[in-house]
C-alpha cells in the first residue's frame, strides 16, 4: 500500500493501481446505492400534484430566508440555543469539509488538489481541522441528548440509524484529526481507509434515515409557501382539500420527506402537551408513511376513519379525524420547524377533505356552520341583537365620511364581554379624536369556517363581506379581534381586495404618547397566536400595556406564547380529551403574580374568563383587554357614564 498522510501533514500520495480501482469501485457502489434509494423519493415528490398558485417570486425573500435559516442556522439556534448551536456546528463543519472530502477521495486516484506545502492547502487543512474538532464535540453532545437524555418530544422510538449516522460522523472527524498527529506508516493507511469507508457508508444511509434532510431541507426552506400558515387555494369545484394521496402536493411531499423528527413542533403544540391525540410530528411522519405505503395518486383516503376497515391498520395511524380536529391552528408547530415544514396547510387540508366531502360529523360543528349560514355570526344570534347594541352605544353608522370603519366581529357584536371591549375601544377612539363608524350590517369574516375546512361557508361570507365594504366605500378598518384582522387581510384575498385593516393594538400604539399614563399595577400580557405568530405584532400591545401599568412577562411569551385553546374554531367545538389548554395557560399567567391579565383578543379573553374560575385561586387576577386597560385611565364624561351602565 502506498504511503500518505492526512490533513495538514498530507504528502503527495502514491496508490497502487489495484488500490485506485478499489477506490473507484467503492465510490461507484456508494453513489449507486445512494441514487437507487433517493430516486423513489424524488419520483414521489415530483409525481405529486402541483401546488396551485405557487410562485417562486418574490425571490429576494426566499434568498433571505435561505441565508438566515439554512446558511446561518438562525432559526435553529434561536429556538433551542445549545442543541441548535451544536447542530449548526455540524452543518457548518459539513460545508467546510466538502472540499476536504472531495480532495480526500481524489488523493485515492492520485488527483489530490490540496497540498500542505502551499499556503492555501496548509490553511485549509488547519481550518477544516478546527471544524472537525467542533463537529466531533457537537455530534457527541447531540448523541448524548438523543440517546441518554432523551427529551420526551423526540418520541419513544430509539432510532438505530441516527446512532449509526452519528457514529459515522464522529469517525469521520476523528480520523481526519488523527492525520495531524500520526506520522507515516501503517497507522496512516488505517486512518485513510477508515475515513474513506465511513464516508462511503454514510452516503447511501442518508436517504433511509432522517438525515435525508441534509439533502432536502435547503430546498424545502427555499421553496416554502412564504406566508405563515397559508391555506392554499382549491383548484376548482372538484378539489375538496386533502382527501387522498392524489391530493397531496409536491410541497407537502417534499416537506414530509424533509422532517428531521426533532419533535420541536410537538414540544410546543398545545394539543400534544395537554394530552390530546394530535401530535404534529406524527402527522408529518404519517404523510410520509402514507406516501411510502400508498404513493401519490392513490385513492386511499388519508384519514383513518375514511379508509376501508381492512387498510386501517396501516403505518399511517397518526392521520385520524380526531387528531385533525384537535388543532387550534395556533401555528406554534409551523413557527418552530427548522426545516420548513408547514403543518397548517396539511392540517387544514385534512379538515377540508373531511368537511367538504361530508365525512366529518360533529354536532357542535354542524351547529356552528348553520349559525354562520343562517344568522351570519358564529354565536347564532339574531342580527337584531347587534342593531340594539349599536343603537345603545350610539355608534355612528359608517357613511364614508369617517376615517375608520370600526369592525365589531362576532364577539364584539354579540358576546357580552366582547361588547364591553368594543365599547371601551370606541371610548379610546373618541378620546383620541379619531372619527369612526360601524357597518350597518356585519357578517362573520368566516374565520372558524375557514380553519375548520368549510370552504363553501367561508367563501360565501368572504364574498358578502367584500361586497359590503365596497358598497360602503370603506378604506380603513380597525378591529379588536386578531382572527378578524388575519382573515380579512389574508384569507379574503382569494375572493378580492379588502380595505386596509389593523388591529386595535397597532392603532393605539401609534398614539402611545397620548394614552393616559397609569401607575403601579402589574399586568401580564398574553400574546394571542393570531396577533403574534400570525401577524408579527408583539411590541404594539406591550406599548399599550406599558402605558396602563407595569408590564410583566409570562414564562412563555412573544413567538413562544402558549395558545388559549380557542383558535381553529375550537372555541365552538368543546375540548373533551386531556387537560384544558386554557387552564394550562391561565395557570401560567396567574403564576406571574400579576394583578391583571391583559389580553388583545376577545377569544383569549373569553377562554381565560372561564379558566380563571377553575384555576385562578381565591383572588384571581382581573382580566381586561388592552382597550379596557387604556379606557379605565380615561376621564369619564357624563354621557359615557350613562352608556356604560
Ligand atoms: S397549529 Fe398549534 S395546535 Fe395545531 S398542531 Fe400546530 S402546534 Fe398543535
Ligand atoms: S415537522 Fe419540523 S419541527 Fe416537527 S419533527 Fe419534523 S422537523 Fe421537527
Amino acid at each position: 500500500m502506498g504511503w500518505f498522510r492526512l490533513g495538514a501533514m498530507a504528502e503527495p500520495l502514491r496508490f497502487s493501481v489495484a488500490e485506485m480501482v478499489l477506490v473507484v469501485l467503492l465510490c461507484l457502489a456508494s453513489a449507486v446505492v445512494f441514487l437507487l434509494r433517493v430516486w423513489p423519493i424524488a419520483k414521489t415528490i415530483l409525481g405529486a400534484k402541483k401546488d396551485v398558485g405557487f410562485s417562486i417570486s418574490p425571490i429576494g425573500n426566499r434568498v433571505w430566508t435561505f441565508v438566515w435559516e439554512v446558511l446561518c442556522q438562525g432559526k435553529v439556534i434561536k429556538q433551542r440555543p445549545l442543541p441548535g448551536l451544536a447542530h449548526a456546528f455540524v452543518f457548518w463543519g459539513f460545508l467546510a469539509f466538502a472540499l476536504v472530502s472531495l480532495n480526500h477521495l481524489a488523493t485515492g486516484l492520485r488527483l489530490g488538489f490540496l497540498q500542505d506545502t502551499g499556503f492555501v492547502g496548509t490553511f485549509y487543512f488547519g481550518f477544516a481541522g478546527v471544524w472537525a474538532g467542533l463537529v466531533a464535540v457537537s455530534i457527541a453532545g447531540l448523541f448524548w441528548r438523543r440517546f441518554v437524555v432523551r427529551p420526551r418530544w423526540l418520541g419513544e422510538k430509539v432510532s438505530v440509524e441516527s446512532g449509526v449516522i452519528a457514529g459515522l460522523i464522529f469517525v469521520l472527524m476523528v480520523t481526519y484529526l488523527g492525520g495531524f498527529v500520526v506520522g507515516v506508516g501503517w497507522a496512516v493507511d488505517v486512518l485513510w481507509w477508515t475515513h474513506t469507508l465511513a464516508l462511503l457508508v454514510f452516503l447511501p444511509l442518508i436517504p433511509r434515515t432522517k438525515h435525508l434532510h441534509l439533502v432536502l431541507s435547503p430546498l424545502t426552506v427555499f421553496l416554502k409557501r412564504g406566508e405563515f400558515s397559508q391555506i392554499p387555494k382549491l383548484e376548482g369545484d372538484e378539489d375538496f382539500g386533502l382527501v387522498a394521496g392524489k391530493d397531496l402536493t409536491q410541497l407537502i411531499a417534499l416537506q414530509a420527506y424533509s422532517c428531521v423528527e426533532c419533535g420541536r413542533c410537538t414540544e410546543h403544540c398545545p394539543a400534544s402537551t395537554t394530552g390530546k391525540v394530535l401530535n404534529p410530528k406524527e402527522i408529518v411522519l404519517g404523510v410520509r408513511g402514507y406516501l411510502n405505503e400508498f404513493g401519490v395518486g392513490s385513492e386511499v383516503p388519508l384519514l383513518e376513519e375514511m379508509r376501508d376497515s381492512e387498510i386501517r391498520d396501516s403505518s399511517v395511524g397518526a392521520l385520524t379525524m380526531e387528531a385533525a380536529f384537535e388543532c387550534t391552528t395556533c401555528g406554534a408547530c409551523e413557527y418552530q420547524c427548522p426545516v420548513g415544514v408547514e403543518h397548517l396547510p396539511i392540517l387544514v387540508g385534512l379538515r377540508r377533505g373531511a368537511v367538504n366531502t361530508g365525512a366529518w360529523e360533529d354536532g357542535y360543528g354542524t351547529k356552528l356552520f348553520l349559525a354562520l349560514e343562517k344568522q351570519g355570526n358564529a354565536l347564532g344570534m339574531s342580527a337584531v341583537e347587534r342593531d340594539k347594541f349599536v343603537a345603545k352605544q350610539e355608534f355612528p353608522i359608517f357613511d364614508g365620511s369617517q376615517e375608520y370603519c370600526l369592525w365589531l366581529g362576532c364577539m364584539g357584536g354579540y358576546d357580552p364581554k366582547g361588547r364591553e371591549i368594543i365599547a371601551d375601544f370606541a371610548r379610546v377612539m373618541r378620546y383620541l379624536g379619531t372619527s369612526f363608524g360601524v357597518m350597518k350590517k356585519e357578517k362573520c369574516t368566516g374565520d372558524p369556517a375557514r380553519r375548520l375546512g368549510n370552504d363553501l361557508v367561508f367563501g360565501s361570507l368572504a364574498e358578502a363581506g367584500l361586497k359590503a365594504f365596497e358598497t360602503a366605500k370603506v378604506k380603513k378598518i380597525v378591529a379588536i379581534c386578531p382572527h378578524c384582522v388575519r382573515t380579512i387581510a389574508t384569507d379574503w384575498r382569494e375572493y378580492g381586495v379588502a380595505p386596509e385593516i389593523e388591529h386595535h393594538s397597532e392603532f393605539m400604539a401609534r398614539f402611545a404618547d397620548k394614552l393616559p399614563k397609569q401607575k403601579g399595577e402589574s399586568i401580564v400580557y398574553h400574546d394571542p397566536c393570531y396577533l403574534g405568530r400570525y401577524q408579527d405584532v408583539y411590541e404594539e400591545p406591550r406599548a399599550v400595556v406599558a402605558a396602563a401599568g407595569e408590564l410583566v412577562e409570562a414564562e412563555r411569551n412573544h413567538e413562544r406564547s402558549f395558545c388559549c385553546g380557542a383558535g381553529g374554531g375550537l372555541v365552538f367545538l368543546g375540548e373533551e380529551t386531556g387537560e384544558r389548554v386554557s387552564h394550562v395557560r391561565a395557570q401560567e399567567l396567574v403564576a406571574t403574580g400579576a394583578k391583571t391579565i391583559g389580553t388583545a383578543c376577545p377569544f383569549c379573553n373569553s377562554m381565560f374568563r372561564d379558566a380563571l374560575g377553575a384555576v385562578g385561586g381565591e383572588q384571581p387576577p382581573q382580566l381586561l383587554d388592552i382597550a379596557q386597560l387604556t379606557a379605565r385611565g380615561l376621564p369619564v364624561v357624563k354621557a359615557e357614564a350613562e352608556l356604560l351602565t
